[in-house]
């Protein structure tokens, strides 16, 4: 933890900045190992104290390291004490996870300090993965890989596409994890909607079944696509499936340190149109995953990230034909120096049940 708070400090010298207050569950946990809902990090050039409010004041005992620990008023942010901040003339505020009645209560309790809204910081920090945070990322795919060998199993017409989700759900809990996000269960003509959820529709025979699935485990996410078929795949749907797995790979084998994130997602989009479907695939190529299922860096066309050995990023093309089905592949992956470790270990070869 005192290792990613130097780095904090390095990036508020850059950055100009007297201290952050840190806002951002995800963030606080990263510095200091917290996980309750309410709290707030101080970090200055010198000192970092972690603030929360009586309900928390045993679970932070051991919890909680690397700061200075206090317990105010449980609204933290009326009750801040300006004597911690004195000294600190251009205080970073996160802009992306605070709400404008905080801020402002901030603003009036912090009289004579500049709140500096600043966005990515902690972010940025976390994009670089640590090896344990790699292994806890591996298993929570690991747990996700066979949470959908097991679903597998269930697919038939007639069943529901709410029971197939319960049951990934319940194979996550079962194993100490629980959802990164609601599990995507998106059959026949709702497979054209990329973000579709999950409904009571029953799967029928030639459906494309659209899984996107992720848990979180210890901490960290997941996040996961595979489209099966119920029964034999319509022609055109085979053809689109080849599609999308040749553009995933063209995208894969481009990848390593030092490659422009948007140079892949051109890979993935330049194959797809070429293959005549370019306006069937609308979203970007992919997005960084760790505590938080969407982080740096992200893989579209109009981000100017260059991958970096500790990124792990999704890669997940996919064409979607309206009132007929959709196709996407998702697997994540962690860049390295000379390319990439796939983390994801589903079968990718059209899976007809
Ligand atoms: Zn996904
Ligand atoms: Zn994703």
């Amino acid at each position: 933890m005192n290792k990613r708070t130097s780095r904090l400090r390095a990036a508020l010298a850059r950055e100009k900045l007297g201290a952050l207050l840190v806002s951002g569950p995800a963030n606080i946990r990263y510095l200091c190992g917290y996980t309750g809902s309410n709290g707030l990090m101080l970090v200055t050039k010198k000192k970092s104290i972690f603030y929360t409010d009586f309900r928390y004041q045993e679970q932070i005992r051991t919890e909680v390291t690397g700061c200075r620990k206090r317990v105010l008023k449980r609204d933290l942010y009326s009750a801040f004490p300006l004597e911690d901040a004195r000294g600190v003339r251009h205080l970073g505020v996160e802009s992306g996870q605070l709400t404008l009645a905080r801020y402002r209560l901030l603003k009036r309790g912090l009289k004579g300090i500049k709140l500096v809204p600043s966005h990515d910081i902690v972010m940025e920090l976390r994009r670089t993965k640590e090896p344990d945070e790699v292994e806890r990322i591996a298993a929570a795919q690991a747990l996700t890989d066979a949470a959908f060998a097991r679903v597998l199993k269930l697919v038939k017409p007639g069943v529901t596409e709410n029971d197939l989700a319960l049951e990934i759900d319940f194979h996550f809990r079962r194993a100490g994890g629980e959802h990164a996000f609601e599990s995507i269960v998106a059959s026949g003509p709702n497979a054209a909607k990329p973000h579709a959820g999950h409904s009571a529709r029953k799967l029928k025979s030639g459906d494309a079944v659209t899984f996107d699935i992720g848990c979180r485990l210890d901490g960290y996410c997941s996040d996961m696509t595979r489209t099966v078929f119920v029964g034999r795949a319509a022609s055109e749907m085979h053809r689109v499936y080849e599609i999308v797995l040749q553009a995933q790979s063209r995208a894969l084998d481009m990848m390593k340190a030092g490659v422009l994130a948007r140079d892949a997602d051109a890979a993935a989009r330049g194959y797809i149109a070429d293959a005549g479907y370019g306006k069937y695939f609308g979203h970007g190529l992919g997005h960084g995953v760790g505590m938080e299922v969407h982080e740096r860096p992200g893989l579209a066309a109009p981000s100017k990230d260059v991958l970096a050995p500790g990124d792990i990023v999704t890669v997940e093309p996919g064409i979607y034909l309206p009132g007929v089905g959709g196709v996407r592949i998702e697997d994540m992956v962690l860049v390295t120096r000379t390319g990439l470790r796939n983390l994801t270990h589903s079968p990718k070869h059209i899976i007809e049940l």
